[in-house]
């Protein structure tokens, strides 16, 4: 005991921190995300409002949005302790993909098991993708249900292999009731996209956690429904949906006054044969 007291350097305990990362303004170089290490600001992700960050990665489709992503939460496996504040854009890409699929996924599987058939039919499409990771295809709904749940918890979980739980000393963050003697336990992931992971994680055991993809077919992005009845992500959707709407039945209206003054004249030409 003494011996191993004498080992220990003083002050060691200051090594176990909260796990901080970096944001900052971002730019795209090359094929590089970058993030300005000068400029950038430490934070604590623990302290980002639920999901925010888990559907935000997962709506990123262009290099702008990237741009963004990082600026406002980080590069994804790039902080504190990485010699170089940048990644690839393809990688960061296929995370963001990777991401999204397992939101959809997951849509369709609550979807389908409330009987809504078109998420049956889309988790029957999503499945084909996998077929080989199971001995035999799902010889019915209820087969294909379960083969998905056991998907998305293998997969989800392998993304949360590095990150371990601790036992937090409150006193050492910035949250409500910051005392000593109070604790927290908490996931404590490798980087970035280990929390969005560990967010993922809670939406799945979470079941009432609301989740829905934008109904307008340009954009159908996930996203959280303030309410159930919550269709679109924006009201920038909710508005090229409607001008979409509109627009169809203008062309509708014309092609019908257009059919009925056909019938009219032909009509017409009838009575004056007659
Ligand atoms: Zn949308």
């Amino acid at each position: 005991m003494a011996s191993s007291e004498a080992r220990r350097p003083r002050g060691f305990l200051q090594s176990a921190d909260p796990p901080m990362w970096l944001r900052g303004p971002a730019r795209i170089e090359g094929e590089w995300l970058v993030l300005d290490r000068a400029s950038a600001e430490s934070y604590l992700p623990l302290t980002t409002p639920k999901q925010v960050m888990l559907f935000a990665l997962a709506a990123c489709k262009t290099r702008r949005q990237m741009v963004d992503f990082a600026s406002r939460f980080g590069l994804l496996t790039h902080g504190p302790s990485a010699p170089e504040l940048r990644e690839a854009v393809a990688e960061f890409e296929t995370a963001a993909k990777e991401l999204d699929v397992w939101l959809r996924l997951t849509n369709a599987l609550r979807g389908a098991m409330k009987g809504d058939k078109r998420q049956a039919e889309l988790l029957r499409l999503m499945m084909n993708h996998f077929s080989n990771i199971f001995q035999a295809p799902p010889a019915s709904d209820e087969e294909l249900q379960m083969q998905m749940s056991k998907l998305i918890a293998w997969s989800v979980s392998h993304q949360l292999r590095d990150t371990t739980m601790r036992i937090d000393a409150a006193c050492d963050y910035d949250v409500p009731n910051n005392q000593p003697g109070v604790f927290m336990f908490n996931a404590h992931p490798p980087n970035l996209l280990g929390w969005i992971y560990h967010e993922l994680a809670q939406v799945l055991v979470m079941r009432s956690s609301p989740m829905a993809m934008c109904a307008d077919p340009e954009c159908g992005r996930m996203f959280v429904p303030e309410d159930a009845r919550q269709r679109f992500c924006q009201p920038s959707c909710a508005n090229r949906a409607r001008f979409r709407r509109w627009k169809t039945s203008k062309v509708n209206g014309a092609k019908t006054t257009e059919a009925s003054s056909k019938k009219r004249s032909r009509h017409g030409k009838a009575t004056r044969k007659r």
